[in-house]
């Protein structure tokens, strides 16, 4: 993974570290000890040169005894293996110790010969071809009644330096290499013990970042490394707490968000769609291949598109009202868009709320269409009356035949308001969530209901000589509704039937039990209703003939009052028609389970 682990940096220092410090000690020591070695020499020759100097002083100036120097310096150096050499002042060798002085050349070459003319003395290495090896030169002047008369050279072999140079300095190459070894050696143990603990904490440290919070680190180092491992750990703790916390928060707006009854769309700068929430999905019948596709493919609507891109523009959120068929069904809704902005305040996208407001739109279009027919009931009958009223005041009211039959249509069309007025009313009633709490619930018998409405209504069928089946059970047909109420619907219901049915008609009532829930059925031989009515015929207001219905005193409330109060005690009720063969209109209601109240 790495070029170089921390634990191959530790042995390689350590290597470097000890491997420049050996050479340097070596190298100091080495040419210390030969530097040492070479003065010692040095003095040592430089003193027997002084004494050489001294000894045969008088000798050397003395011609008679100079043969007598040459042996002198040969016996001086048997006994102490040194070469010595007397020079005049010309460089001319006088005696030699070594060669014999004839055989010589002139020495005024020499280093150490030309420098000792004019110092105190001189020194000089140079390799001998007379003995093909390295020697070391001293050369100190003669005096003679202080005056310059010659020089004495001694002369000695390096070797005996240069061994000891040599044998010192693999004696240091041999101390380099095992300390090398050594260093290696200690080094990847040290290494090993250093880079332990940081090898559990790098392995834990992998597994805190590949998600595994629960993971802690526990070493024991008493150093620096066991402060760090706390800090991680404590940095672990604080992480898990606070991606808890955000998860806790991103599940409860998960829940939010998927548990609203509003369609919620995301959008990017691009207009795609990026989220849509489980409403969104259910409403639009978004699929999953249409994530990420853009809205206007998606939705299908360009106000919609224009409004986001508007909002994504401005910055600014933004309501609008939005009318959308969704397969065959029109609804309408009311979307809040609301600019989502990133850290750097830039606009990635778009929230758009989708409020369904179709069943209030709903609601207020048939508030106005309610407002609108009951004013045009209401003022059929009212024109009627003032017309009447004012042929009547115009002079009608003269002739006693034409005022008996004004008054008697101003009559007919003021009792038709007053139960058109009634009809309303009760529906408004009904309307109200108040009153319809506030309804007395009590278990009744329809058996009972069918008879008191036969009683109620012999006089109207006995007019129109109509004849009245009625088929009941023998058991009690006990329902949990209101008496009121239940009367009111059967009324209208068997009122209808006399009402469209011609004379001497019939007209069948019949009750019967099936699976917890009593049937009622009315069937007339009346003139029926056409298949394109039959859909509508409990809308209010709905009437199938208008001038007929009108001249019945119908107002087109009746049945759509009748579902209101067979719904309300949980019931349902449908009409079957043929146009002159007859119509039934049947409604069940469940069995009473107890006698208390809904
Ligand atoms: P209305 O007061 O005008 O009778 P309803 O709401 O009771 O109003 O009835 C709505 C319309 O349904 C009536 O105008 C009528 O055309 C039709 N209708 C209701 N009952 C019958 C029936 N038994 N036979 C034929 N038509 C009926």
């Amino acid at each position: 993974m790495f070029k170089l682990g921390i634990h191959r940096r530790i042995i390689i220092s350590f290597l470097i570290l000890i491997t420049v410090a050996i050479s340097i000690l070596g190298i100091y020591l080495l040419h210390f000890f030969y530097a040492q070695n070479l003065e010692t020499k040095t003095t040592h020759l430089l003193t027997n040169a002084k004494i050489i100097e001294t000894t045969l002083e008088s000798a050397l100036y003395n011609p008679a005894k100079q043969n007598d120097v040459d042996e002198e310096i040969k016996k001086i150096s048997n006994l102490t293996g040194l070469r010595i050499t007397i020079l005049d002042l010309t460089g001319n060798v006088i005696a030699d110790s070594w060669e014999n002085a004839n055989d010589l050349s002139n020495h005024a070459d020499r280093t150490e010969v030309q420098s000792a003319f004019y110092r105190d003395y001189a020194t000089a290495i140079r390799y001998s071809t007379t003995t093909k090896q390295n020697m070391l030169y001293v050369a100190v002047p003669v005096y003679h009644n202080k005056q310059r008369m010659g020089i004495v050279r001694t002369a000695s072999a390096l070797t005996p330096i240069e061994t000891s140079y040599q044998s010192t300095r693999t004696f240091l190459i041999t101390a380099l290499l095992i300390t090398i070894l050594l260093t290696i050696l200690i080094g990847t143990w040290l290494a090993h013990l250093y880079t332990k603990p940081i090898k559990q904490m790098t392995a834990i440290a992998q597994r805190i970042a590949g998600g595994d919070l629960a993971m802690r680190i526990h070493i024991h180092t008493n150093d620096e490394l066991e402060v760090l491992a706390h800090a991680i750990n404590k940095l672990t703790s604080t992480l898990e707490d606070k991606i808890i916390e955000i998860d806790a928060e991103a599940k409860k707006l998960a829940l939010i968000l998927e548990n609203m009854d509003n369609a919620v769309i995301l959008l990017d700068a691009y207009g795609n769609v990026t989220t849509a929430n489980h409403s969104a999905k259910k409403i639009f019948h978004l699929t999953a291949d249409l994530m990420g596709k853009h809205s206007i493919s998606v939705i299908g609507n360009s106000t919609l598109t224009e409004t986001a891109q508007e909002v994504l523009a401005s910055r600014q959120s933004k309501s609008i009202s939005l009318k959308l068929k969704i397969g065959n069904i029109q609804k309408m809704f009311h979307v809040f868009f609301a600019p989502i902005t990133n850290q750097e305040k830039n606009t990635t996208g778009v929230l758009s709320v989708f409020h369904d407001i179709s069943v209030l739109q709903e609601i207020y279009d048939r508030q106005v269409e309610f407002v609108t027919n009951a004013s045009h009931e209401l003022k059929t009958p009212l024109t009627s009356i003032k017309g009447f009223s004012e042929t009547l005041l115009d002079g009608a009211l003269e002739s006693p035949e034409l005022s008996k039959k004004f008054v008697g249509i101003i009559h007919n069309e003021s009792e038709r308001m007053s139960r058109l007025i009634e009809d309303l009313l009760q529906l408004a009633k009904l309307d109200t969530t108040e009153y319809r709490s506030q309804i007395k619930i009590e278990t009744i018998d329809m058996q009972e209901i069918c008879n008191a409405v036969e009683r109620k209504l012999t006089l109207q069928l006995k007019q129109k000589e109509l004849t009245f089946l009625i088929d009941l059970p023998d058991e009690p047909l006990l329902v949990q509704a209101n008496d009121d109420w239940i009367m009111q619907l059967m009324i209208n219901l068997v009122e209808n039937a006399i009402k469209y049915t011609a004379e001497r008609g019939q007209i069948a009532l019949k009750c019967w039990i099936k699976s917890e829930n009593i049937f009622i059925s009315i069937n007339d031989s009346g003139i029926g209703i056409s298949p394109q009515d039959l859909p509508f015929i409990f809308e209010r207001f709905y009437r199938t003939d208008k001038a007929r219905s009108r001249s019945e005193g119908g107002s087109g409330i009746g049945l759509s009052l009748v579902r209101f109060i067979v719904e309300m005690f949980g019931g349902k009720i449908t009409a079957e028609s043929r146009p002159n063969i007859g119509t039934t209109f049947t409604f069940y209601l469940p069995i009473a389970k107890s006698t208390k109240g809904l």
